[in-house]
């Protein structure tokens, strides 16, 4: 079973997925995980905090440019953590990604798809406050349509905590729900490899809020801690 996963910024793939990735692995399935955007750049500083400027200087932009390496080597470390050795960074602007074309979106995931032949393919929820999220799930849609020789069975959209839940009015509507009790570890230990993107609670990213989020989908599906997705599409041969 080869699985996809098309997250915008480095850790969206463990804050929406990080539990369901290792269930994955641990099953034995072939999982790939795909990081569209730098995750630093949108910054505009070199502190790991954001400045309301937009322009930035060189020196900056040589600061920045280190910190993005370094964010793919925590990249690493975390998909360890979920059992993933195939990681890909593609680099599209930060924050930024309607500044490219839908098409040329598209067609940097029709490249992975051609050559990985996933089974099935996560991404984001087209209702999230970031851009990057979005541009992503509307070109996943494009990419993933269904074609004659297509091996792609699902199409799921996960959640990512302090941008799906500020969509407000809020429209993620989950209906596919997966037991992560045995993962909810994993997921914490992968995202604390992340050293600069945890924060404290009341924070959406903070270790208290994640396992609240897990508990909370818990609740909504009868297991004490749970991953929730929506299934986009299905087809069965
Ligand atoms: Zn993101």
């Amino acid at each position: 079973m080869n699985i996809l996963v098309l997250a915008a910024h480095p850790d969206d793939e463990v804050l929406g997925m990080g539990g369901t990735i290792k269930k994955f692995t641990k099953k034995g399935f072939n999982v790939k995980i795909v990081i569209f955007a730098t995750g630093i750049s949108a910054r505009r500083s070199s502190n790991y905090k954001n400045t309301e400027n937009y322009d930035v200087d060189d020196n900056t932009i040589l600061k920045m440019n280190k910190q993005i390496e370094k964010l793919k080597i925590d990249a690493i470390s975390a998909s360890k953590v979920l059992g993933v050795s195939d990681i890909e960074f593609l680099d599209f602007p930060d924050n930024e990604m309607d500044l490219i074309s839908n098409l040329e979106i598209t067609k940097s995931i029709e490249k992975i798809i051609k050559k990985f032949k996933p089974d099935q393919v996560f991404t984001h929820s087209g209702f999230d406050v970031n851009v990057d999220h979005r541009m992503l799930y509307n070109a996943t849609l494009a990419a993933t349509r269904p074609k004659s020789k297509s091996k792609i069975k699902r199409v799921y959209s996960f959640e990512v905590p302090s941008s799906t839940e500020w969509y407000f009015p809020s429209q993620f509507s989950p209906n596919f729900f997966v037991n992560i009790d045995n993962e909810i570890k994993s997921k914490i230990t992968a995202l604390k490899k992340y050293k600069t993107e945890l924060n404290k609670f009341p924070h959406p990213r903070s270790t208290i809020a994640l396992d609240a989020i897990a508990k909370k989908w818990g609740s909504v599906s009868g297991y004490n801690n749970a991953e929730a997705f929506t299934l986009i599409r299905e087809l069965t041969d």
